[in-house]
């Protein structure tokens, strides 16, 4: 659970008054979402100016890692570690260094001023990009930044925009649906990706279980089930002495504001970073049947309650009891009492379930089949032997973003996971850009380097005790074009182990054309691998639609593999999409996509939605010792 490099987890190792002038000092400084909109908009700025797609990238990267990070980057930046940060390069580092130190980026200034004031407010509505906004500022003449909403929303009711070049009447209707969801205010959502929501959860525990008060701590409702998003943290806190252990948390520097603390056993708090967090307090003897309770899904306690009542019980979040038919409960029929519970097993035992893990709870079939005791024996993070897309900072001269770690340092890592191999899966170089011999020789260099790093990394380090993977493999992840051709050819495939096959563009494709192309995309011999299939991002966008059946037969027939991408916004496939997959019987491999060494840890969450998707070890191929695994991948 504890991934501290992960993302930004710095303790406030400051004592109490240089925090405190730190919090004077808030006002004038830059918070995070502000930082994060300030490169947000350079990355805008670039695109407009037909900069290059890898500077662009960097400062999208930069603005979403600084969105997620749970520490304040000011902060960081006072401790030295920008570079410590995800996503955050040398030159990037640097402007956010000026900034702090001054207020503001001259570099930046200078940019911004070659962009109309508007296009900047544009980039809010919904479905609106850059370019989109830098054409309606030019042609509608709209380059202030006062009224620049409600003068776009004037021009479109006039029917201003469909006679823009290359805007159509359907553009126009788009863009008015996207001022109105911005005027409603139905954008910002409330919802937060699964890592992030995990990291702020785990500094609360951490924190609360340095007290002696507290026996223990969990996180409760879709955190603790691990959904892909969640809305508030909630979390239980097992303690003999509730009073005490409130008082305790009501410490924690994070804390912006107490909403309440109305019942003894509910404090709701809001943190500085803006979020709600909800801690409920139990004694021992209880505890059990509240974390039973509180992780929900309500589905699942509805259908549980249900189950219950047949045998004449009724659940509450303190305990079991008797509705009516003593006979059929002799435990509890004296005195009517309720039975507490100090620990699920025994609540769910008691109701002649097996204990259903978490991430199963989401009122499908889970207590048929806990009743049979059939429920199926989750994949574990531990049993996962190595990971099969990592970007390293080789430059392919690829059209998508490089990683940012060095081969050497992602074998290091890999190695103190205890992997036993790992792929390498840089993006193929761009087709626009290099002829195939270029191609070629580009891939033919990575492979070769890769090889060398692996012996040089592993002979440097031997005397050190470090234990390296026992294999390295040469992969590369290959865009499938929108006619379903791979952007790299034959020769260049022979390269290689294994390649990953990803859609990268054109994602609007209609269902029947985006199977067929996804589906002669995998056809080649050497692709094993379908890289986050539905191509979703989480709070973002939807993915794009494919013919399921087909695709599992085919993934099913020709030997091809699904993947389970961890990246924290990506999740994908989805955990609905890995429950039709095991069913249908068809192998998935759980990556981590990692651009950085930092990011390697992000694998356990794809190890959670496969929990959620009924997965086991012999769904998973990259459960499979290295032999197990070069029968059916290489
Ligand atoms: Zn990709
Ligand atoms: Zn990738």
């Amino acid at each position: 659970m504890l991934f501290n490099s992960l993302i930004i987890h710095l303790d406030c190792r400051m004592s109490q008054s240089r925090c405190k002038i730190r919090q004077m000092e808030k006002n004038k400084s830059f918070s995070n979402q502000e930082i994060a909109k300030i490169l947000e908009k350079v990355a805008a700025a670039y695109e407009i100016l037909d900069k290059d797609r890898f500077r662009i990238a960097a400062y999208e990267r930069a603005s979403v890692s600084i969105q997620h990070a749970t520490s304040e980057v000011k902060d960081i930046w006072d401790d030295d570690k920008l570079d410590d940060i995800p996503g955050i390069g040398k030159s990037i580092a640097s402007y956010l260094d000026e900034l702090f130190r001054t207020g503001k980026v001259r570099h930046f200034e200078e940019l911004f001023k070659k962009i109309p004031p508007s296009v900047f407010i544009f980039l809010d509505i919904p479905g609106v990009g850059p370019k989109t906004a830098y054409t309606l500022a030019e042609k509608l003449n709209i380059r202030e930044e006062k009224n620049a909403i409600a003068r776009l929303k004037t021009a479109a009711q006039k029917g201003k925009i469909e006679e823009i070049e290359n805007f159509g009447e359907k553009s126009e209707l788009d863009i008015l649906n996207g001022i109105s969801v911005l005027e409603k205010g139905e954008l910002k959502t409330k919802r937060m990706l699964l890592f992030y929501a995990d990291a702020l959860a785990d500094e609360i525990i951490d924190y609360l279980k340095k007290s002696n008060e507290v026996i223990r701590a969990d996180p409760l409702g879709s955190l603790r089930r691990k959904v892909a998003t969640v809305g508030d943290i909630d979390i239980s806190v097992c303690t003999n002495n509730p009073q005490k252990a409130i008082e305790y948390f009501l410490n924690y520097k994070k804390i912006k504001e107490v909403i309440s603390r109305g019942e003894e056993s509910l404090v709701r708090v809001v943190l500085f970073s803006g979020q709600q967090v909800d801690l409920r307090f139990s004694t021992p003897e209880k505890y059990g049947s509240m974390l039973q309770y509180f992780t929900g899904s309500k589905q699942h306690n509805i259908l549980l309650r249900e189950f219950a009542l047949k045998k004449d019980l009724s659940l509450s979040e303190y305990g079991i009891k008797t509705v009516k038919n003593l006979k059929t409960c002799p435990e509890l029929v004296e005195g009517l009492k309720i039975k507490n519970f100090k620990d699920e097993e025994n609540f769910y035992n008691f109701l002649g379930l097996e204990w259903i893990p978490p991430e199963l709870r989401e009122g499908t079939e889970e207590i048929k089949t806990s009743l049979n005791g059939k429920l199926p024996k989750l994949i574990e993070l531990k049993e996962i032997k190595g990971d099969l897309h990592l970007h390293s900072n080789f430059n392919l001269e690829p059209s998508h973003d490089l990683g940012q770690s060095s081969v050497g340092e992602m074998l290091i890592q890999a190695g103190s996971l205890n992997y036993e191999y790992l792929g390498f899966s840089e993006h193929n170089p761009s087709v626009s850009n290099h002829s195939e011999r270029e191609i070629y020789d580009l891939i033919m260099r990575k492979k070769e380097f890769i090889e060398q790093e692996y012996y040089s990394t592993k002979n440097k380090d031997y005397e050190r005790g470090i234990k390296l993977p026992k294999q390295v493999l040469n992969s590369l992840e290959i865009d499938i074009k929108p006619n379903g051709n791979l952007a790299v050819d034959e020769k260049c495939l022979n390269i290689l182990d294994y390649a990953i096959a990803s859609v990268h563009s054109s994602f609007n494709q209609k269902r029947e054309k985006m199977t067929d192309r996804v589906l002669k995309g995998l056809s080649h011999p050497k692709i094993k691998i379908l890289g986050h299939p539905t191509g979703r991002l989480l709070l973002e966008r939807e993915g794009y639609e494919l013919d399921w059946d087909k695709i599992f037969d085919f993934c099913l027939k020709n030997n091809k593999f699904l993947e389970i991408n961890s990246w924290p916004n990506r999740l994908d496939l989805p955990d609905t999409k890995v429950k039709e997959a095991v069913k249908y019987g068809v192998k998935l491999v759980i990556n981590s996509d990692s651009h950085h060494v930092n990011q390697m840890a992000y694998l356990q969450y794809g190890v959670s939605v496969a929990r959620r998707g009924w997965a086991e070890k012999k769904d998973i191929i990259n459960s499979l010792s290295f032999e197990g695994l070069s029968d059916i991948l290489l």
